[in-house]
């Protein structure tokens, strides 16, 4: 599904330096390179506050932690996305309350948030899916009027570019009370091990998540909250800055493999190609293609024998998996989350796709649905 060797390749003497340096400073845990790359990345994203982590999960619980809920307080949440989002809710004792998506963006559906509000709601998680934008000035304007926190998880969705109903843009991840991101190696920014981040504009939220993931201190030694311990390490920021130049260039190229695959596979029977908002520049974190009418698991088996990989971007909802039997979710009717399990498959698609294999991977769909 992507080729991190051959994007090393390209990055290969840059790289290898930076690594040697951090290596031979034996500065390991925290250091310049994390410092510099935290500067870069809010410049990058016109975020006042960046704070790095160890992975992109710890990033959604230390926001969660450092937003003071309560176990019993409800976070709406989709049902349709990676296991990380919704599994911390449940991690701190928090209830997640499942809405369901669009059928267009994959995104959560913003007309069905507010039914889903009670007293005890105290934040609503996004999630960016596939690397394109959830409407975020109605979601914030439903925070604002009910007094409810939101954290982005851009974690698919780094790069991506909102346009907000003035006209105005925003990095997703900025919008929200907290944005948090990974750096999981094949994200659009990813490292060479695990890595995340969480963003924010308010200053005194950014001392407490900060606090939150360095075990609740700002003094050493001195405890002020329960914290945990989640660090992002040299090496990997070292890695991070240097691939953080070309984070336009690697969107543009994700971008341009969408457009082939947009261009030829629209003219197949039974393909949807992905929506693009208007508002949302997507970065195609995955290529998910709908189908209608073609059976799923004998085109991925055509794929496969192939030697063309594809993936199914989630097969089962929150809402159904054993996880959260707890909460009485499973028949909880979200009808487009269902529909969209049934029917969602994502082909290959980096920043060092050949045009030869695009044309492969076509004329191996084709080839399927035209038999
Ligand atoms: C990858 C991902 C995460 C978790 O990131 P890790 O670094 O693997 O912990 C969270 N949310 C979404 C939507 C993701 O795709």
């Amino acid at each position: 599904m992507v080729d991190l060797k051959s994007q090393y390749k390209k990055i290969k003497t840059e790289v290898d330096a930076a690594i040697l340096q951090v290596i031979d400073a034996a500065q390991f845990i925290g250091g310049p390179e994390v410092n510099s790359f935290q500067q870069e990345l809010e410049a990058y994203l016109g975020a006042k506050h960046v704070i790095p982590c160890a992975n992109g999960t710890d990033a959604l619980q230390i926001a969660m932690m450092a937003l003071g809920l309560k176990p019993g307080d409800e976070v709406i949440t989709p049902s349709f996305t990676y296991v990380a989002t919704t599994e911390v809710i449940a991690l701190l004792g928090l209830t997640p309350v499942f809405v369901d998506v669009d059928p267009k963006t994959f995104c959560i559906d913003v007309s069905k948030i507010e039914a889903a509000i009670t007293p005890k709601t105290k934040l609503i998680v996004p999630v960016h899916l596939y690397g394109q934008s959830a409407d975020m000035d109605p979601i914030m304007e439903i925070a604002k009027k009910h007094n409810l926190f939101v954290v982005e998880d851009n974690a698919q969705a780094i790069g991506c570019d909102y346009t907000h109903r003035d006209g105005t843009k925003s990095k997703t991840g900025t919008i929200g009370t907290i944005g948090t991101t990974s750096f999981f190696p094949s994200k659009n920014l990813g490292c060479y091990g695990d890595g995340g981040a969480m963003f924010t504009n308010d200053s005194e939220l950014a001392v407490i998540l900060k606090q939150v993931a360095n075990h609740g201190q700002t003094i050493k030694y001195h405890h002020e909250r329960v914290g945990c311990n989640s660090r992002l390490d040299n090496l990997q920021a070292a890695v991070l800055r240097i691939k953080l130049r070309s984070l336009d260039d690697y969107c543009n190229a994700r971008r341009k493999v969408a457009d082939f695959y947009d261009e030829n596979l629209s003219k197949l029977k039974g393909i949807t190609v992905p929506y693009r908002a208007e508002n949302s520049r997507h970065v195609f974190h995955q290529y998910t293609m709908l189908l209608d009418g073609i059976d799923r698991d004998k085109l991925a088996e055509h794929l496969a024998s192939k030697n063309i990989p594809s993936m199914i971007y989630y097969p089962i909802p929150a809402h159904k998996q054993k996880m959260f039997a707890a909460f009485n979710c499973e028949s909880q009717d979200l009808p487009v989350t269902d529909w969209l399990t049934g029917r969602v498959l994502s082909l290959p698609i980096h920043t060092e796709m050949e045009q030869e294999q695009l044309d492969y991977i076509y004329s191996a769909i084709k080839e399927f649905i035209e038999a």
